[in-house]
Order: structure tokens, then sequence, then C-alpha cells
């Protein structure tokens, strides 16, 4: 979305290729929210702004967004038994967003900006033309198609294009490659949201998740991970989100896809049953919704010009070509395991243009969790927050490349940096509000 909306601002004729039928990815297709790393948890100052920022100001004023820092971690003690070392505050810099008011903003935004839109387009392979990509070859009810550009952006999340293209990629963590598990998130009504506190907050559901882990232990519930039980980002009274789901395995194979789905919804059902038999909060909820498709976390990451590293995340380090800011805390869900997940703190960080640089292709960029970083570092960066504002960063880029020969690599670093602080984006370091 960001990406297509700065092409097409800065000039460039832009088509955005998508497999639904509306934008947000895993913001709308996976029901994930709320949007992490828009505001540095931990006094860092707001790291989203330019058209990400513009986006969640519009969504707010159509009531599709809760822009007013709370603080989270005060009202969960408030709420619930005290903070152990693994419950980090969470929600503090975190947009709690309407997906339909999200999917509808992004349209209109479209329209406004002159983006061309392709949406039920499966972007299924390119062709090549020496080290540049010629097309993009997508399939829709119309058929199989090529589209040609003088640049383009995989903003898959997956590197799908990337990867069509030869890119050398990584996946999971060194080792072993496994990766991050999947979450069906699903969305129950009738919860008695007042019982459990302000609807508006985020929060983890203490007694709902130790009872969890006690019936995983004595197998009267299938899986449990991680350390959410619900997700109050949807902020209406007698709705919540809830990320109990952990399957694992490769989200771009095909067949663990389709398997993580049904058994996903199989444990959603174990889910609602087991939350409305045994909390009272719960005591009257349904099942309103499931994600479009199971949320995934982490695949193919590319091999860059540059790879972000957790010690580069850890120093906070500044980069000449610096293009936008990280902060979200390094969270890893746990790749093999159901109850544990690294959270660390950090302060702050860059992420260089070089991340989005991949090799051995000259006319493509990479934006959002796919772009050139570690397991660890990937484990931060990931949030939408942060996709967003490298997705700004990239369309730049491509219609700065797109006015010369069509070659992101040439593109001057002053021109790109000072193009988006003229543009509102916040790159250097986070503003404080
Ligand atoms: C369960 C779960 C919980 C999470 N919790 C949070 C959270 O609380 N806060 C937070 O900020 N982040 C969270 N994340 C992380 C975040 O949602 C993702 O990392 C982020 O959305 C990735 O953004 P992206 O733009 O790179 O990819 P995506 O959001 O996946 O977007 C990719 C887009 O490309 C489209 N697409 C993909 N392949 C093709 C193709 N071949 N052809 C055409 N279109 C294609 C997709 O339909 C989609 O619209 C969570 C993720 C998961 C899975």
């Amino acid at each position: 979305m960001m990406a297509a909306l700065a092409a097409a601002r800065n000039g460039a004729t832009t088509i955005l290729v998508e497999r639904y039928g509306f934008l947000g990815g895993m913001a709308t297709s996976a029901l994930v929210g709320p949007l992490a790393s828009v505001r540095h948890r931990y006094g860092g100052g707001r790291l989203v702004g330019g058209i990400p920022w513009e986006m969640i100001q519009r969504m707010e004023r159509n009531g599709g967004a809760l822009l007013h820092p709370i603080d989270y971690h005060k009202a969960r003690l408030e709420l619930h038994t005290p903070a152990t070392d693994s419950d980090l505050p969470v929600g503090k810099g975190d947009v709690p967003f309407d997906p339909e008011v999200l999917k509808w903003i992004a349209d209109q935004m479209m329209v406004e900006a002159g983006v061309h839109l392709r949406y039920h387009s499966f972007a299924a392979d390119i062709a090549k033309d020496g080290d540049r990509i010629a097309a993009i070859i997508v399939e829709s009810k119309s058929g199989r198609q090529a589209l040609t550009g003088a640049v383009i952006v995989d903003a898959t999340g997956d590197a799908d294009i990337a990867a069509h293209a030869g890119v050398p990629y990584e996946v999971g963590r060194r080792g072993d490659g496994a990766l991050q598990p999947m979450s069906l998130i699903f969305r129950l009504g009738g919860v008695d949201t007042d019982a459990l506190g302000d609807i508006a907050r985020p929060y983890i559901h203490p007694p709902a998740r130790k009872l969890a882990r006690e019936f995983v232990a004595s197998g009267r519930l299938p899986v449990f991970g991680g350390p959410w039980t619900c997700w109050g980002s949807t902020f209406r009274r007698g709705e919540v989100f809830v990320n109990m789901v952990r399957l694992w395995g490769d989200g771009t194979d095909v067949e663990t896809l389709t398997g993580n789905e049904v058994t996903g919804r199989q444990h959603v059902q174990q889910f609602v049953s087991f939350l409305r038999e045994n909390l009272p909060e719960f005591a009257e909820c349904y099942l309103l919704d499931s994600g479009p498709q199971i949320g995934v976390r982490e695949t193919r990451r590319i091999d860059g010009e540059y790879r972000l590293t957790a010690e580069d995340i850890r120093a906070s380090l500044r980069f000449d070509d610096g293009v936008a800011l990280g902060g979200h805390i390094i969270d890893i869900h746990s790749p093999v395991g159901m109850f544990s997940q690294v959270r660390e703190k950090v302060a702050p960080y860059q992420i260089p243009y070089r991340c989005l640089l991949p090799r051995g292709v000259a006319n493509l960029l990479v934006a959002g969790r796919a772009i050139s970083a570690t397991h660890e570092a990937h484990a931060s960066l990931r949030v939408m927050g942060t996709g967003m504002v490298i997705g700004q960063a990239a369309g730049t880029a491509a219609a700065l490349a797109a006015q010369r020969d069509g070659n992101p690599r040439g593109v001057d670093i002053g021109a790109l940096r000072s193009t988006l602080i003229e543009q509102g984006a916040i790159i250097d370091q986070g503003i404080v509000e």
C-alpha cells in the first residue's frame, strides 16, 4: 500500500497487484492488530510519519483507529496480576484499528493518488531479461497476463517475486531454518468486556492463559501459544480478537498452508468452547469470524546489499542510507515450542536502504517483512508500523529510479532521504509528542 502510494505521488505510473479483493495485508487478511511500533513503547517518540501516519489519522477521523497513547502497562497492572519478566508491557505505542475502515480508506487513497488497482490478481511468476525483471506474470479470472514496469517493488511479505527472479534468500533461523509459528486469529462477540476492563486497551488475560496451559498439559486443549490470550484491539464493547492458535511450518508451501487452515479452524472451535465454559466473562461469547487466511509471521528474507542484524538494532545504529525507523521489541514466538517467546526491548534503530536492494536483480526493490535481515532483526522489523514506513521508502526510491534509468541502485541517497523527509517520513529519530 505505502510503496504504491509513494510511487504514484512521486510521479510514477503505478500498478498495484493484490491477490485479494482488498488491501491491508495481514492487517485485514489475517485480522492482525494493533499496528505496532507507530510510537516507540519506551519513550523514543513517534516512529511512523509520512503516508502511513496520514492513513492512520484518516482512519481515526472515520472512527477506525485509536491514536491516543494509553499507559497500557499501568492499566494491565490495575486490571490483572502483577507483570513478570516475560510480560513486557504491550500496547503503548500501538494503534488499534478497525480492519474494515482500513480497507475502505486504503481504496480511497489509492484512487486519489491515481494508482491503478489490480485486485484478484496473483503474481505467479516473472519473465527475466538479463538481470532485469521484464514482466510480472499474474493469474486471475481474466486469465494469465504479463505486466511490465521499469521498477518492481516486491511487497508480498514472502519475497515471492524476488524468489521467482532467483534472488538468494534465507528462511527461518540459522542452523535449523525453523520459522515462527502461524496463528489463525479469531474475533469473538458477546464478551463481557466491561468486566474485563477498558476495552480500548490490548490486554493479556492471565487467568485464561494459566488455565489454557493446564488444559494443554492435561490434553484437553490441542495447542496454545505465546503469552497472548485475548487481544482487545477491536476497541468495541463486547468484542475481542483472540490470538491463541499456534501452527508451525513453511508459509510458502501450499500443502502446509492448507493443512494449517483446516487444523486452525478446528482449534478455534475448541478455544471458543474452552473460553465459554471456563471463564465467566466469555460465558455468552460467540465466534464472529476468523481471518480470511491464517496469519504467517515469517517466511523468506532476501539476501540484500546489507543484512540488518540484532547487533545493529541493539546498538541503535545509524546509517548514511537510513530510510526508515524501527523500534519494536525483538519478538520471537518460539519456532519449536508452545509457550516460549523471546521479547527483547530495543531503542529506535534505522533501516538502511541497502536492505531493500536484493542481490542479483537490477530493477527490483523489496519492502515489508521480507527485507534483508537476520531472523532476530526480522523479529523486530516485521511489525506493521515498520513495514509501512519501509514501504514508503521503497515506493519513493522506485519513483526516483524510474525517472532515471530504472535502476534503484543508482538512486541518489541524498535525494531519496530529502524527498522522504519533505513528505513527512521520520527517518533519523522519533518525534516526541
Ligand atoms: C498472528 C500474527 C500476529 C501479529 N501481530 C502483530 C501485531 O500485533 N502488530 C503488528 O504490527 N504486527 C503483527 N504481526 C506482524 C505483521 O502482521 C506482519 O509481519 C506484516 O503484516 C508484514 O507486512 P508485509 O507488508 O511485509 O506483508 P503482508 O502484510 O503479508 O502483505 C503482503 C500483501 O501482498 C499480497 N500478496 C502476497 N503474495 C502475493 C502474490 N504472489 N500475488 C499478489 N499478491 C500477493 C497479500 O495478499 C498482502 O496484501 C503479526 C503477524 C501475525 C502472523
